[in-house]
């Protein structure tokens, strides 16, 4: 059949997790954490499905969830949001990113992504007749150049999308970038989708820099987060979106027909952690900021370059003193002969520039999987 997605192929995080798994390789490809989410999470997940809350949640998600999600966006940014009308519970964030998109591109519409980006956006910008438009970061500190995303807007210009903290980068939005998000999306009357799921896993006593901070950025913004990150969890799917009300409403539009609702019983597991233990996510920062500085501190005499990093859970590391060919044979030797699995930076990128060679790792790991890694990566 004739394709609709050509220059997609099966994505890079399945890829290297299986070369992981072929060569026994320590994988710090794919992000997920290799321990699980808090005892008591688990404990109220069962607790849920073995007191028969299990079938269909409301489409808008459960009730006391999104009321836990209020007070959370509340404590944490300052912004009230309307517990029925403005916040959506999704079946991870993947669902959300592509409910809004499908929910206000239309054919020929631009969307401009900051390359490098997560690979989901494009696909469903194209799936949905629309066209990324791709501005890159500023190559040394992967933070946005303003004027650069300016000249790229043309009168097709729909959304901007934006990621805080950064995937794959670490690198996070100052108060400085909120403004001037601001300015740009007022003079051309666009929306923002801002993918803000490591939202709670800022370093170096940073505040995230949610675009709900900011009242005129909250009128036009899709906010997508994942309890995937939050409670390491990911392979429960759990994501939500907050927006303004009549964005919400498109939004749920295309929600109520691409999935209806989301797995109850984890509602219900989240809404109850949220309630008794809010802690979590305070301790979160401390958590993956020690994480961070063992694993840097771990590839101390290693022959990578390690870049800094702000936020979310990736290492990003220059190769250059070990090998100059591209980034992708980098990742497939790496795997197969040193016995650890990383990401391409290029998988990010429409063009990634000429002659970079980085690569991510992911550090939500035990601290063993940690030094057995790292172990490995000292010796190349
Ligand atoms: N956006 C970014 C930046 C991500 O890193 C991820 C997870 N890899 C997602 C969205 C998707 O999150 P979820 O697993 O909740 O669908
Ligand atoms: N978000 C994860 C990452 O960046 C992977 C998600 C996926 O495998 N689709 O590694």
């Amino acid at each position: 059949i004739e394709t609709k997605l050509p220059k997609v192929g099966t994505t890079i995080f399945t890829v290297m997790s299986q070369l992981a798994i072929e060569h026994k390789a320590v994988n710090l490809g794919q992000g997920f954490p290799d321990f699980d989410g808090p005892q008591a999470l688990r404990d109220a997940l069962a607790a849920a499905m073995n007191a028969g809350r299990n079938q269909y949640a409301p489409m808008t998600g459960l009730p006391a969830l999104r009321e836990q999600i209020a007070r959370k966006t509340e404590r944490m940014y300052g912004r009230k949001v309307n517990v029925d009308t403005e916040i959506t519970i999704t079946s991870g964030a993947t669902e959300a990113l592509f409910a809004v998109i499908a929910a206000v591109v239309r054919a020929g519409d631009e969307v401009i992504v900051l390359d490098p980006c997560y690979d989901s956006y494009e696909p469903a910008i194209e799936l949905n007749g629309g066209r990324a438009v791709h501005v890159a970061l500023d190559p040394h500190d992967f933070s946005p150049d303003w004027q650069r995303i300016a000249d790229a807007v043309t009168p097709k210009t729909r959304m901007i999308v934006v990621n805080t903290p950064h995937n794959p980068c670490g690198s996070v939005f100052s108060a400085a970038d909120l403004d001037a998000l601001a300015e740009l999306t007022r003079k051309h009357d666009l929306l923002v989708l801002s993918d803000e799921v490591y939202e709670h896993i800022v370093f170096d006593d940073a505040a995230h820099q949610s675009v709900l901070r900011h009242k005129e950025l909250a009128e036009r913004s899709f906010v997508v987060s994942s309890f995937g990150k939050t409670y390491h969890c990911t392979g429960w799917k759990v994501g939500y979106c907050i927006a303004p009300r009549a964005l919400s409403a498109e939004f749920r539009k295309v929600h109520q027909y691409l999935t209806f609702c989301t797995f109850t019983p984890a509602q219900v597991a989240f809404a109850e952690i949220l309630e008794k233990d809010p802690q979590h996510y305070l301790d979160l920062p401390a958590f993956y900021q020690a994480k961070r500085d063992h694993f840097c501190h771990l590839l101390d005499g290693s022959r990578f370059k390690l870049l800094p990093v702000g936020g979310a859970y990736f290492q990003v590391a220059d190769y250059s003193a070990l090998s100059d060919v591209d980034d992708l044979a980098f990742c497939e030797w790496l795997a197969r002969e040193g016995g650890v699995a990383a990401i391409p930076l290029s998988a990010f990128y429409e063009s990634p520039p000429a002659g970079q060679r980085l690569i991510r790792f992911c550090f939500a790991k035990n601290n063993e999987t940690l030094q057995h890694a790292a172990s490995r990566l000292k010796v190349l």
